[in-house]
């Protein structure tokens, strides 16, 4: 019997899981989109890793601190946990675009790190995100992508997508539509 190979759910933060407000810098400023802590718990209990690779060049912009955006993630994980949910990780980049880090979505530098520190196989692995930079990032390291219509980015994105700039497994209307889809096919891959 072949070794079963535990999935993978990578997911963005901003205009996936909470409003997109620009840039967040504390607590309070994080909102949690409707129904993404129940999606989540779903996902976990349906047995997929899921980790948060975000942007963050705040920190570089000196608008926050890392120790800020430590206090907006234990927020979002006490969430998860007052709902018997949790995350496996949470990667972030804190530089600037003009830094011309490794790290810095549609680089593959946060996944590469997440997948190696966390044991990850790539190869069943799910991206859900707002943009074309998440959709872009999902391809060049083959996890489906899942695009989420929540933010003012996703149409461009949808754009890209028919343009066959990206490739797009599933249009969701928004996170907890994207978490039942990744549930539903998980769920047909070990039925085959
Ligand atoms: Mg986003
Ligand atoms: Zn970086």
């Amino acid at each position: 019997m072949k070794p079963e190979i535990t999935p993978t759910v990578f997911l963005d933060r901003d205009g996936t899981l909470n409003r997109d407000t620009g840039y967040i810098t504390s607590p309070a400023e994080l909102n949690l989109f409707p129904g993404v802590v129940e999606a989540i718990v779903r996902l976990k209990q349906g047995g997929s890793r899921v980790v948060i690779i975000t942007n963050q060049s705040g920190i570089a912009r000196g608008l926050m601190t890392e120790d800020d955006l430590h206090m907006i993630h234990r927020k979002l994980e006490r969430e998860l946990v007052k709902e018997g949910g949790c995350l496996d990780g949470i990667f972030f980049c804190s530089h600037h675009p003009d830094d011309a880090c490794q790290c810095r979505k549609p680089k593959p530098g946060l996944i590469l790190r997440a997948a190696k520190e966390l044991d990850l196989n790539l190869s069943r692995s799910y991206y859900v995100g707002d943009k074309v930079i998440d959709m872009q990032l999902a391809n060049a390291v083959g996890s489906k992508a899942v695009l989420v219509m929540t933010s003012e980015y996703s149409q461009e994105a949808v754009q890209a997508m028919e343009n066959n700039e990206i490739r797009v497994a599933f249009v969701a209307e928004n996170f907890s539509e994207a978490a039942n889809w990744i549930l539903q096919d998980t769920a047909a891959v070990e039925l085959n």
